[in-house]
């Protein structure tokens, strides 16, 4: 199976859908990410063009960490993708020659405007994978790809797990993931929530200050979860967040003995304009 992950930018990926990409490489599924801008815009003191080459760096790295090809649109600068015809051409082209049977990406309600428009171009793209007069260069996939949509925390309209998955076994390798990514969680997204001051200077301490100021235990009980601070980073909680508000649908999976003692996961929407998720398709991607 071949597994594309688009994100907006370098990060987006690692966060929000990381442990399923590091479960599907160690099933030998062929997984590639994508970073439709360049990671220029986030920095504070770097220039844009410093800040482009060390987020290539970060992303080499984590390429190198989960085994995968780690693609970023260079020329694409941040906060300025937009759902253009030929954006969606230049996404069709790249889709069609790697021929995924699912990609993820972001809804096109998420905060940022390049989230948004990446959501768009997948879902303007997705029918005319299979549309061979459209970029006729490129020979036209058989079948669409499954879609899914990574999770936000959107309301409107509100964002379903319709495929919410155990990420217990994965969640210290998505923390070194996001360590990895010295740049945004050390630097950049503290800087942007008024936290730049408490990140320690040591690699050890940086680490710990990573998971954040709440720390889980057996007792914690999902509302306790859902109501506990992040702090200035708080990845731990992140990912134990995403199991406590779809707790009802991991019972559901899993069966209440399992389900109800997942502490981590990743929760994933199903974009109506990809592919039919077959019961084959369902059992080779989803029975972790
Ligand atoms: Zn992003």
């Amino acid at each position: 199976m071949k597994i594309l992950m688009i994100g907006a930018h370098q990060d987006d990926n690692e966060f929000r859908c990381g442990g399923l990409a590091h479960k599907y490489v160690k099933m030998g599924y062929e997984v590639r990410f994508l970073s439709l801008c360049n990671g220029c815009g986030g920095h504070h003191i770097m220039t844009p063009a410093e800040t482009t080459a060390r987020r290539a760096k970060e992303s080499a790295a984590v390429a190198k960490l989960l085994g995968i090809r780690y693609d970023v649109w260079e020329d694409m600068n941040d906060c300025s993708l937009m759902p253009t015809l030929e954006n969606r051409r230049r996404l069709i082209r790249y889709i069609r020659q790697f021929s995924p049977d699912l990609i993820i990406s972001h809804r096109t309600n998420d905060y940022h405007a390049d989230h948004r428009a990446a959501g768009m171009l997948l879902q303007d793209a997705s029918y005319m994978l299979i549309v061979p007069h459209e970029c006729p260069d490129v020979p036209a996939m058989e079948k669409t790809p499954i879609i899914l949509y990574n999770e936000d925390s959107f309301t409107e309209p509100d964002f379903h797990g319709d495929i919410v998955l155990d990420m217990d076994d994965e969640n210290d390798f998505k923390l070194q993931m996001a360590h990895i990514n010295v740049s945004q969680v050390y630097e950049w997204l503290p800087f942007t929530k008024g936290y730049a001051d408490e990140v320690p200077e040591g690699d050890a301490e940086r680490f710990e200050w990573l998971k954040g100021p709440y720390k889980i235990t057996p007792e914690s009980t999902d509302e306790e979860i859902l109501n506990a601070s992040r702090g200035g980073s708080g990845y731990d909680l992140r990912n134990a967040q995403t199991a406590s508000r779809f707790r009802k649908e991991l019972i559901k999976r899993y069966g209440e003995e399992r389900g109800s003692k997942i502490r981590y996961a990743e929760a994933f929407q199903l974009c109506p304009y990809g592919g039919a998720l077959t019961e084959e398709l369902n059992k080779k991607l989803f029975s972790l």
